[in-house]
């Protein structure tokens, strides 16, 4: 049992990659499997858009300048990054970098195109993609939300067909978010069964020698 828990800690942590249209819950679906989920954390990202109600700084994002984004950019610490709707967003390397050396891993909730990238840093990357069960329920949800203008609907609306195309090529595992429990215990099943790497199912699921 001890020798388990050493290997184990010892163990590189893996990067988890979680995409999916803006309204499809992706956002819950994360918080509430990481709260399932022992030793797995949730990246921050930079963005230069502007917190939404309820956003917090540290939080949610680190909301920081244009310039500052590009500073980072050119010093090369970040690991990936995209324009989305006009807005920069990216993820911090370092704090990646020393979660996994640290036996740790590391959900990254980002969009496609920074899903791409982050698989040809680590080409290990669980690659995880939300779907909505049809696109009315999307557009509902982004509406609800409040938080966009009629523009930036459209605009969030027209991303998701493109990148539901393009998750079909990148991703190992499609998520129907139709049912969010449902959505969350798949989720979480996915992640343990990548970081278990293979271990026999008796070992899944058990509790002893867990902490
Ligand atoms: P929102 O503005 O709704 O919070 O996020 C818009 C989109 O940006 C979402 O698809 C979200 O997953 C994506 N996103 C958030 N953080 C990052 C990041 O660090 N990198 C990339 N590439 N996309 C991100």
């Amino acid at each position: 049992m001890k020798t388990n828990a050493v290997q184990r800690r010892n163990r590189r942590g893996r990067v988890i990659v979680i995409s999916g249209p803006s309204g499809v819950g992706k956002s819950t679906i994360c918080r509430e499997a990481l709260r399932r989920l022992k030793n797995v954390h949730l990246s921050v990202s930079l963005t230069t858009r502007p917190p939404g109600p309820n956003e917090q700084n540290g939080r949610d994002y680190w909301f920081v300048s244009e310039q500052e984004f590009r500073e980072r950019i050119e010093r090369g610490l970040l690991l990936e990054y995209a324009n989305v709707f006009g807005n920069l967003y990216g993820t911090p390397k370092d704090k990646v970098d020393e979660a996994l050396e640290a036996g740790q891993s590391v959900v990254l909730e980002i969009d496609v195109q920074g899903g791409k990238q982050a698989k040809a840093v680590y080409p290990d990357a669980v690659m995880i993609f939300i779907l909505p069960p049809d696109e009315n329920a999307l557009a509902e949800r982004i509406g609800r939300r409040g938080r966009d203008s009629a523009e930036v609907i459209r605009k969030r609306l027209d991303k998701a067909g493109a990148e539901i195309a393009s998750a079909r090529e990148h991703y190992d595992h499609m998520v129907i978010n139709e049912d969010l429990e449902r959505a969350i215990d798949d989720v979480v099943g996915i992640i343990e069964q990548a970081l278990d790497g293979g271990a026999s199912p008796r070992r899944r699921g058990s509790s002893v020698g867990e902490h």
